[in-house]
């Protein structure tokens, strides 16, 4: 019978609170599985978030990574894109990020990146469970084991090449808020360097988390929204605790529709652009002028990155405020983000009337409780009886639940959730009364289709 491997990677990373999940000894162990798993000899990238448990678990990390004989490049406290830029410039073999991103402060994390500074894909994660579960270190003797080197020095050079990265003139005003995360010093010092008049608010790095959540959404941004509306500036930066994130606030203090300005940035730089299936029509919407098309792939950071890649696309981002410049790096980046935000307010004015130029239409969302075991048959009978309730199916695309899009744009997505024992309905539609009717009919359907796996 083949054994089961206890699962320690989530959708981002192995993540949980410090002494739970979370310990020193897992940071070892997953020191050693890396090092095993590149193979002695190579070199790998380590960073970290200023939480306080920080520090201790990126020695954890380094100590098993020694001890298998690979090298260390050690950069200390940085935002998580640094990690993954240094291993695609200096020629690491991997890299290793200590965060838990937005989660709070007894939290904890470590996620693994490819050369090229992509997330490990699910198989390189389930091969690094493998060697865990199985201690299948390869350690090495006294005299091959590997060595650490500072590279705090790396940190200057990915200022000046994530500036040469863009176009940005000097004149703008901007405020950003680091969560006093891990772009604390970067993030304002690259701002700065633009030659824009810079306010900064929590950029001390403190792994408490005093100034506010990690988390960049609406309720714990209210400070920022206030000062952009109150010094005139012309826009506001926010990320996350680790800084792969970048969200928006507009000149008249309010947050940026993610999806709207997702889209914008989009059509900006136009070509190919990889979004996930429960992103808005918006992004269709300004690239089917003519500026590019859109390639739609499963929710999550690591599958918008690995499409990217495979179809060598010129963008790509989740309407969380994660977004990929390949152009630059494969590790998601939202001091760059914010770098392309600053852009298009340059090229097209101010922030707040560019994205009320765009439409909105109504988007609604409902789960329904369905049981684990039966999510799969649902969703195969779903995606089969879905396109009948409609005329007008102009395309049905399958890689993550079913997604179907509607002649007048209006479109419905049905997915399982990940984690849960749910199903969601996500929707958008041309008007209230047409996402009122997608609704009705769509969750009638799916509520049908639950109860008929029922026993
Ligand atoms: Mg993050």
């Amino acid at each position: 019978m083949k054994e089961e491997i206890p699962q320690l990677f989530g959708t981002s990373g192995i993540r949980g609170e410090l002494g739970d999940k979370i310990t020193l000894e897992l940071a070892l162990k997953v020191g050693l599985a890396v090092g095993t798993f590149t193979g002695r000899g190579k070199k790998i990238v380590v960073g970290h978030d200023p939480r306080t448990s920080s520090p201790m678990m990126a020695l954890a990390v380094t100590a098993g990574i020694l001890q298998c004989g690979c090298d260390v490049l050690d950069l200390g406290m940085v935002p998580t894109p640094v990690v993954g830029y240094a291993a695609q410039q200096l020629g690491a073999h991997a890299g290793v990020m200590i965060t838990a991103s937005h989660n709070p402060s007894q939290f904890n994390g470590i996620k693994l990146w490819n050369p090229d500074g992509m997330a490990y894909r699910q198989e390189q994660e389930r091969a690094i469970e493998r060697i865990i579960h199985q201690e299948s270190f390869e350690r090495v003797s006294w005299d091959s084991l590997g060595r650490v080197e500072d590279i705090k020095s790396f940190i200057p050079t990915y200022v000046e090449d994530v500036l040469a990265s863009v176009n940005v003139k000097p004149g703008l005003k901007v405020v950003v808020d680091c969560a006093n995360g891990a772009a604390s010093h970067i993030s304002p010092l690259v701002l700065r360097r633009t030659g824009c008049q810079l306010v900064t608010l929590n950029s001390q790095p403190d792994g408490f988390f005093p100034g506010r959540n990690p988390e960049p959404s609406e309720a714990n941004l209210g400070e920022l929204m206030q000062v952009v509306k109150a010094t005139g500036a012309d826009l506001g930066i926010a990320h996350d605790g680790d800084a792969d994130r970048m969200v928006a606030v507009d000149d008249e203090g309010r947050m940026a529709d993610f999806d709207k300005l997702l889209a914008l940035v989009s059509a900006q730089i136009g070509g190919t652009v990889v979004t996930t299936v429960d992103a808005s029509a918006a992004i269709d919407r300004c690239l089917n002028n003519g500026n590019g098309k859109v390639e739609r792939t499963k929710v999550g950071d690591v599958h918008v990155a690995e499409k990217v890649s495979e179809i060598e696309a010129s963008f790509g981002g989740e309407p969380s405020g994660t977004w990929i410049h390949p152009h630059f790096c494969m590790c998601p980046d939202g001091i760059l983000s914010g770098l392309r935000v600053i852009e298009l307010v340059q090229k097209k004015g101010p922030l707040s009337k560019i994205l009320d130029a765009l439409p909105t239409y109504p988007t609604l969302r409902v789960k329904l409780d369905c049981e684990d075991e039966n999510k799969a048959s649902v969703m195969e009978k779903m995606e089969k009886d879905l396109p009948h309730l409609f005329t007008d199916v102009k395309d049905l695309n399958p890689i993550d639940g079913v997604r179907l899009t509607l002649e007048d744009d209006s479109w419905v997505l049905v997915r399982p959730s990940g984690t849960e024992s749910y199903i969601r309905i996500t929707l958008e539609g041309k008007s209230q009364e047409r996402a009122d009717n997608i609704l009705k009919e769509s969750k009638n359907l799916l509520r049908k289709t639950i109860e008929s796996f029922k026993e």
